[in-house]
């Protein structure tokens, strides 16, 4: 007889990738793949050779923000190949389906294969850091990737209002029962900074983001204000963070000093 399988599951590294950041968020809209992206190209800036991977399979967004599109090409072995902007290699579901329009109507076992090909039929190219950009909440896919994945540390993005939900106790819960280090909080949409005259209003008050990150035991890795520029940078796939000095960008580039 054989003896049932009881042991957890083999946790695997990627070839060529040297570590990985997870990006998690308890709900979708917190600006996750914003932070996910801003956040990788402060650490390519840094000196870092990095790969964002949009694991977000249902609602893809780094092609849109890493201004790519078009099928990656397969290599010898059979491979995707990453496509590149801004220095950083980059695969996402989006560039395996066929329009940014097309529903991504996949379950089960199919969602499952290509989790599976996007976390280990990538051929990264001498990888230092991997920032892993994690579909919202605490499902399969999370579970499958914290299980399966040799991961170095996450980073939880939320909005201050969202801070004090059940939702990011469960995420963060989830990383302590894998056992993945969590680097601290990124609290996203704080302040509202008026583009008129620079007055910087607190919108759910000052320092809440802190004292929530403390009681939940992590820490509190920076803030970044809701901004329009934000915004349209992204929507032009042109990310704030490569305006190195733009003082929209120190966030991003405090949080990479952190987690790099
Ligand atoms: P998620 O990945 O959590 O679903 P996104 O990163 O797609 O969230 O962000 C949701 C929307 O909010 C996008 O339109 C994005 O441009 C916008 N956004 C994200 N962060 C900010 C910010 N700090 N200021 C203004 N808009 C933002």
């Amino acid at each position: 007889f054989k003896t049932p399988n009881t042991k957890l599951p083999v946790k695997h590294s990627l070839a060529n990738v040297r570590k990985v950041l997870l990006v998690s968020s308890c709900k979708g809209g917190v600006g996750k793949s914003t932070v996910s992206t801003n956040l990788a190209i402060a650490l390519r800036n840094s000196n870092l050779n990095v790969g964002l991977l949009d694991a977000d399979i249902f609602g893809p967004s780094i092609p849109k923000l890493m201004n790519l599109k078009g099928e990656p090409r397969l290599s010898e072995e059979g491979k995707l190949i990453p496509l590149k902007n801004y220095g950083i290699q980059t695969m996402s579901m989006g560039y395996l389906i066929p329009s940014e329009d097309s529903p991504v109507v996949w379950r089960g076992l199919i969602l499952q294969k290509a989790l599976q090909q996007l976390l280990f039929d990538v051929q990264w190219d001498k990888i230092d850091v991997l920032v892993i950009d994690l579909p919202p909440g605490t499902g399969d896919v999370q579970l499958t990737l914290s299980q399966q994945l040799k991961i170095d540390g996450a980073v939880i993005v939320s909005t201050s209002q969202d801070l004090a939900l059940l939702d990011v106790k469960k995420g963060i819960s989830m990383f302590n029962k894998v056992k993945i280090p969590i680097f601290g909080l990124v609290e996203n949409m704080s302040v509202f900074i008026c583009p008129n005259c620079n007055h910087e209003e607190h919108l759910f008050g000052d320092g809440g983001a802190l004292k929530e990150a403390e009681k939940l035991g992590i820490d509190h890795i920076g803030s970044i204000p809701l901004n329009k520029q934000i915004c349209n940078r992204s929507d032009e796939g042109y990310p704030v963070a490569i305006d190195q000095d733009s003082p929209l960008a120190k966030p991003y580039y405090e949080a990479a000093a952190i987690v790099k």
